[in-house]
């Protein structure tokens, strides 16, 4: 039966991985989610449903556009398997409990902000209010042990990267700042100090990949986004693991 489910909320997350890379394309923009209906941004072409299966149209359309064979970005079929990853993966490691609401909705708003980061390097307000409230609401009745570290957790990483932004000058975007708001809400205390522990590593290594590409070595600024939202995912499904291992070495 589990591996029925994961199977089922890994092709859900492959739906929902489509839909938020609309969101997380169109919301930054200021372009309504509904419409116009979903087309080709070279031709005008609009997708019909052999365009729209997530993933699969990608792979059978060979990454280009059926009008005008303008290709298309591999970063679109990419985010929609891991939404279904994502979605898997949480239902397999929590099963359907409370806590799955939170991991799902948590699951989607770090898609959709890794999409606009990596399209607009940026972190969309209209995207971090509505998860805020609504994870925000939801902790008070799905509550962290104890119930204050939520509020406690959001308090600390949004001071924490207030002072890293203030202090590294423009390193560090305001939606970072108020991102790491959100993932205390949902982390707590300890566990939102290792996302950031986590972000800065995989921040390091994307870095250091990135500017070995461009020979130049200029300094193009790379989103911080997608490294937070890694860092997030592993915090949030493995990080009470890794934090008591890594205090069993010291207590
Ligand atoms: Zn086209």
């Amino acid at each position: 039966m589990t591996v029925l489910w994961t199977s089922l909320f890994f092709v859900y997350g492959l739906v929902f991985g489509s839909f938020f890379n609309v969101v997380g394309l169109r919301v930054p923009k200021k372009q309504s989610i509904a419409s116009p209906p979903s087309h080709c941004t070279a031709c005008d072409r609009r997708l019909g449903m052999l365009d729209l299966v997530p993933v699969f149209s990608y792979l059978y359309l060979r990454g280009k556009c059926r009008g005008c064979g303008t290709k298309i970005s591999a970063i679109y079929p990419f985010m929609e398997w891991v939404t279904g990853v994502l979605f898997g993966l949480s239902y397999y490691l929590l099963g359907f409990s409370e806590e799955l609401i939170i991991a799902l909705l948590f699951m989607s708003m770090l898609v959709i902000i890794t999409v606009s980061d990596l399209a607009y390097m940026l972190i969309p307000n209209k995207v971090l209010l509505p998860f805020a409230m609504m994870l925000g609401v939801l902790r008070l009745f799905i509550p962290l042990a104890p119930w204050w570290d939520a509020f406690l957790g959001a308090a600390v990483g949004f001071c924490v990267l207030f002072l890293i932004m203030e202090l590294s000058k423009g390193g560090m975007g305001g939606g970072d700042v108020k991102l790491f708001f959100v993932l205390g809400l949902v982390l707590g205390t300890k566990q939102v100090l290792l996302t950031l522990f986590l972000a800065s590593v995989i921040g390091s290594i994307v870095g250091i990949l990135f500017l070995k590409k461009t020979k130049q070595g200029r300094k193009t600024p790379i989103p911080f986004g997608p490294s937070i939202a890694l860092a997030a995912v592993l915090s949030y499904f493995w990080g009470a693991d890794f934090v008591s291992w890594y205090s069993s070495l010291f207590f």
